[in-house]
This record gives structure tokens, C-alpha cells and sequence, in this order.
């Protein structure tokens, strides 16, 4: 992958946010391939839709481009909260790609997907509405917090500069695919065992770690009064998915 972004497209802009957005879907065109299917690229939605999006013309995915000048970070700011919430609840969801780039040097520094089942609700975070002195009073943004998603599901192309072998990327896409099949109800459970485990530091587990956040839990989930048969439950769904695997005697090992 070429690293660098193309600023020769820029010279007549002015509107910085503009030009960032020339850019990076410039950047992208030439350089992303599919992560799902692994076609070698990918195409842009050639409309006048708000949003940047992308698709694979073999196995239909959609991807939404967000972007960033200067250091990778876990809140991105992003546009309005009600459309977001509509957009990841509904059933054309697309998966997102983030991108960080430095706009001194004119290359790109990171590059990752998220895949679509891992936006939930509760990753979106609202904003303060805007004063009512403000020429659009009372509009609600939003930002996407990804300290929420499980590390599993950010999975990068582009680290730090350096790029990942793509079929790294796409074993990791694939390693998390049974999350699409679970209804979205369900799913933020599975997502909240996939955090809990990350925050284990050690490659093999027992039941009792995982029990040290039941109270956590509780907080998340403030109607469920019997977190630990619904922590041994969601484990039961992960190691049937080959995401953990049993080692008999309350034991398990990250996969
Ligand atoms: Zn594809």
C-alpha cells in the first residue's frame, strides 16, 4: 500500500474539511481492498450522499469512511446522533473504516475496520446540544467511543505506518463473523464477555476472572439478577464459536 495521500487533488480548495474528504476517499479508492472477500479494491458510492461510502462489487459489503488528521484516538467526533443511531440500527448498516493521517507529512498513519456488528447503541455517545445562540440551536452530535469495542473487533490495515498482511486482516475478519448472525439484543452481551476477557492480561482464564466483573456487569445491566449464569452462558456461545476454547474444570484459553 502507497501511504501517501495525493495533494495534488487539493490545489484549488480552500474548505479544509473539504479537502480532507478528497483526500482520504482518493486514498482509499486507490489503495483498500475488501477485508470480507478480499477483492483487491473497492468502489465509491458515486452520489451526493452526506456520508463516504464505499462498496465491494463482489460481495455487496458497504463501508463507511471516517477520518482523521493527526493521532489515533478513542473518541471520534462524528455528525448527528439521531442519524447515527438510525444508520447502525438499521438493517443496510455498513461496516466502518477509520483512517488518521498527517497532514504535514501528506500520508496515512492508520487505517482499520470495525465491522458492523460490533456498533452498538452504547458506543455512541451524545453530545451537549448546541446553544440556543447557535445558528443550528439545539442539534445533537455525537461521538463514537471505540474504548467500548472489544479489541477484537478493531482490526488495522495500516498500524502506525506499517502495513498488515492482508491475509492477517481478513483471518481476523473472520474470526469474529458469527457476531453477525446474533440478534442485536443479544449481542451486547457477547460484546460486554468480549471486553471483560481483553481485560484479562493473560492468555488462559478461569471462570472466577471473568466472575470479577460481575459487578460491572450489574452496572451495564442493571436488570439482570443472575449475571453468573448469564457470564457462563455468553462463554458457552464464545467457545462454541471458537472464540475461547474449554479446558475443562472452569478453565479456558483465548483463541
Ligand atoms: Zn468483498
Amino acid at each position: 500500500m502507497d501511504l501517501a495521500l495525493n495533494y495534488s487533488l487539493i490545489e484549488n480548495y480552500k474548505n479544509n474539511s473539504q479537502k480532507a474528504r478528497i483526500l482520504t476517499e482518493d486514498w482509499v479508492k486507490r489503495n483498500a481492498f475488501c477485508p470480507i472477500c478480499g477483492k483487491a479494491n473497492i468502489n465509491k458510492f458515486e452520489n451526493n450522499k452526506p456520508v463516504s461510502d464505499f462498496y465491494c462489487e463482489r460481495c455487496k459489503e458497504i463501508f463507511e469512511l471516517k477520518s482523521k488528521n493527526g493521532n489515533f484516538s478513542n473518541i471520534i467526533n462524528d455528525g448527528a446522533y439521531s442519524t447515527m443511531i438510525e444508520r447502525i440500527t438499521s438493517n443496510t448498516n455498513p461496516d466502518f473504516f477509520f483512517l488518521t493521517y498527517n497532514i504535514k507529512k501528506y500520508i496515512v498513519e492508520n487505517f482499520l475496520i470495525i465491522p458492523k456488528y460490533f456498533f452498538t447503541p452504547n458506543i455512541i455517545l451524545k453530545r451537549k446540544p448546541l446553544a440556543p445562540t447557535a445558528k443550528r440551536a439545539g442539534w445533537i452530535g455525537c461521538n463514537i467511543n471505540l474504548s467500548s469495542i472489544p479489541n477484537d473487533g478493531k482490526i488495522f490495515i495500516i498500524k502506525q505506518c506499517r502495513e498488515i498482511p492482508k491475509k492477517d486482516v481478513i483471518s481476523k475478519m473472520q474470526k469474529n463473523i458469527f457476531l453477525k448472525n446474533s440478534e442485536v439484543s443479544l449481542r451486547g452481551w457477547i460484546l460486554d464477555i468480549m471486553r471483560c476477557i481483553d481485560e484479562i492480561k493473560k492468555e488462559e482464564f478461569t471462570l472466577l476472572d471473568i466472575y470479577k466483573f460481575e459487578e460491572y456487569l450489574h452496572i451495564l445491566h442493571p436488570n439482570n439478577n443472575n449475571i453468573q449464569a448469564k457470564i457462563r452462558q455468553q462463554l458457552q456461545i464464545l467457545r462454541d464459536n471458537n472464540y475461547i476454547e474449554f479446558l475443562g474444570k472452569g478453565k479456558y484459553r483465548k483463541v
